[in-house]
């Protein structure tokens, strides 16, 4: 099977594996994990931040950070298909017993005049007041898009004026600086809290970071625990997520390459369904829209010629590019996709 449902089906390889297997552990409830103290060091570094959390997952690192930005009562605003308000479960209103409101934005794009148009700092005692908001970088749904750095600039700039702080969902921030080649530092200038995950197109089984200054990571490592999240020896995760930062960063403009090719082989025949340019960064999202095929349908055929992909909607099919697929499994993808779409016209 070519699996293409997410980057997320990555398996750790056999280096990755013997390197995990190496790793100096220690207790991190204690703080005495070596590899997961360096990895929170480096990858808060990296961003240019005072201090790291490792988290077992991007959802956590998420709400952690909505934890430490947003009290109860209060508001986040965030992008109408973002992961923080799709695909975590109301982890935010469950957890944290804050309130949303979402802009809707084509393919995810941050325009800044869109939070800042429905943004309410202190609104007194009848209306709900907007504490942060939150841009995701690359957009997961929105197609893997990467956000202009401008626009984030022109949000940080205003924002800071109001008051309301700003989160960024950097799950795949990896791909997003390979696409931009904006530096890690810059899109750490602009957030007060970050999470970013090394489960995706790095390729580490596990890990995720929320990165902020001391107090907040202080705090937020409390709520770890209460969470249930305070794990023991699970240095041998982390190292996985040093394996992924030293190796895998850099080949990620491959995977952008194999997504731009079946975003262009799919195009050809059905120019409506996905335009290549759109296709920045690992994800292509195919708008079947007007096609006689659902996205089901069209995933059941591709089942069945060896290749998974994501129905996420009726007329949304994803397809996610990762290092655990070749550059011969796309020329297959690139073949029978486009002769299955063509298929729908005649049928
Ligand atoms: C995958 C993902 C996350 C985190 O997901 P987990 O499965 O909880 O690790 C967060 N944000 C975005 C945009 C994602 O794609």
């Amino acid at each position: 099977m070519i699996d293409l449902r997410s980057d997320t089906v990555t398996k750790p390889s056999e280096q990755m594996r013997a390197v995990m297997a190496a790793a100096p552990v220690g207790d991190d409830v204690y703080g005495e994990d070596p590899t997961i103290n360096s990895l929170e060091e480096r990858v808060s570094a990296l961003f240019g931040k005072e201090a790291g959390l490792f988290a077992p997952s991007g959802s956590l690192a998420n709400q952690l950070s909505i934890r430490m930005l947003v009290n109860p009562g209060e508001e986040l605003l965030t992008e109408t298909n973002s992961h923080i308000v799709r695909a975590e479960l109301g982890a935010g209103a469950v957890f944290s017993g804050i309130t949303t409101r979402t802009w809707l934005a084509p393919r995810g794009l941050l325009n800044a005049q869109d939070p800042l148009a429905i943004a309410k700092p202190d609104s007194g005692p009848y209306l709900v007041s907007t504490t942060a908001i939150a841009v995701e970088n690359t957009h997961n749904f929105g197609g893997g898009t990467v956000q202009s750095i401008e626009e984030i600039k022109k949000l940080h700039s205003e924002t800071q004026k109001l008051g309301i702080a700003l989160h960024l969902d950097g799950a795949r921030i990896w791909n997003a600086h390979v696409a931009s080649g904006v530096d890690f530092k810059e899109y750490g200038k602009y957030f007060e809290t970050i999470s970013v995950c090394l489960s995706k197109g790095l390729g580490a089984p596990v890990g995720s970071l929320m990165l902020s200054n001391k107090d907040r990571v202080t705090k937020a490592r409390q709520w770890r625990k209460r969470y249930g999240a305070g794990m023991r020896q699970a240095g041998i995760l982390a190292a996985a997520g040093h394996f992924a930062l030293d190796n895998n960063i850099n080949r990620l403009s491959e995977d952008h390459k194999l997504a731009k090719s079946i975003a262009s082989a799919v195009f050809a025949v059905a120019p409506n369904v996905v335009d290549p340019k759109t296709v920045d960064t690992n994800i292509v999202g195919l708008d079947l829209t007007g096609l006689s095929i659902k996205a089901s349908d069209l995933a059941a055929q591709l089942k069945e010629n060896g290749i998974l992909a994501s129905a996420l909607g009726p007329t949304y099919l994803r397809l996610v590019t990762h290092m655990d697929v070749t550059a011969e499994d796309i020329e297959k993808v690139n073949q029978i996709l486009p002769e299955l779409l063509q298929r729908s016209f005649v049928a």
